[in-house]
């Protein structure tokens, strides 16, 4: 099976989620970069996926727009790098790096050398010119309340920052980071975790659909004029109770046409 490259049928009604499917397991089997439990969450996510049709939602285009808003307003952003938004989204990532200005840190909840040192890799070979995370213990400043690898962070990255964006995060440290007062920005295909119920925005997609739109929205902001006022006007309008009802509401009704359907 090592390096097998398995053909997926394009006409295959689900060829894209399988081609994700496979990506991960790839990066999982022959990189160590994505973590045992990281293929297990994925599929939590596939899940919330299928419900809302495989498409960015109209709720989580307004919350990438407040979030690129956030990232443009920041003082010193930081985006949180884990296994499978690496393994999903690395050239993305960077991209989203470079043009909000935002540093981009290795912070992982099954932290080993082995998987920090390949996502660190994976990051400069995607064009990062810095990855934060990746040092001794001279740069780590510990988050209070963790008990999993996500508590080590970079003193100059996630834990001095005061926006972090956050894809694909466990709810107790978005709980964690935003006691010590940070905006927390994230991804995450199931409004009901904790992690979307307790950040400041919530997109409710696919971390492959939602890095990309990330990109587009902060490429649209930066060429508006008055950018900081505009901006500033959309993070204060944004509420974020609000958009995770939409979702949820989305979700019903679309179970409910489907259900009249099937009858
Ligand atoms: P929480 O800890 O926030 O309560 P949880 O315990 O239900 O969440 P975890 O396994 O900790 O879930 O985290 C995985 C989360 O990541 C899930 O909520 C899942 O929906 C989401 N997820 C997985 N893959 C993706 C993806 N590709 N895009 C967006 N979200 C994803
Ligand atoms: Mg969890």
């Amino acid at each position: 099976m090592e390096n097998e490259e398995i053909q997926i049928p394009t006409n295959h009604p689900r060829a894209e989620s399988l081609r994700i499917r496979e990506t991960l397991i790839r990066y999982w089997k022959d990189h160590h970069i994505v973590a045992d439990s990281g293929l297990i969450a994925h599929g939590r996510g596939e899940a919330f996926d299928y419900l809302i049709g495989e498409t960015t939602i109209p709720p989580a285009q307004e919350a990438t727009t407040a979030a690129a808003a956030h990232l443009l307003l920041a003082r010193k952003p930081v985006i949180s790098v884990n296994g499978n938004a690496a393994a999903l989204a690395s050239k993305e990532l960077v991209k989203l790096s470079h043009l909000s200005g935002a540093a981009l840190e290795v912070n992982l909840f099954y932290r080993t050398r082995e998987r920090i040192e390949a996502i660190g890799n994976l990051l400069y070979e995607a064009g990062a010119s810095k990855v934060l995370g990746l040092g001794d213990d001279n740069s780590h400043a510990i988050i209070p309340e963790l008990n999993s690898g996500r508590r080590i962070t970079d003193r100059s990255g996630i834990f001095s920052t005061d926006v972090v964006l956050v894809p694909l995060e466990d709810g107790d440290r978005t709980e964690a980071l935003r006691k010590l007062g940070k905006i927390v920005l994230t991804i995450d295909l199931n409004p009901l975790s904790r992690t979307a119920q307790t950040a400041s925005v919530t997109i409710v997609d696919n971390l492959v659909r939602a890095i990309p739109n990330l990109v587009s929205e902060v490429n649209r902001l930066k060429s508006e004029d008055k950018q900081e006022e505009k901006c500033r006007k959309i993070v204060d309008r944004y509420d974020n109770g609000r958009i995770l009802a939409d979702a949820l509401n989305f979700i019903q009704r679309r179970l409910s046409v489907l259900s009249e359907r099937a009858l």
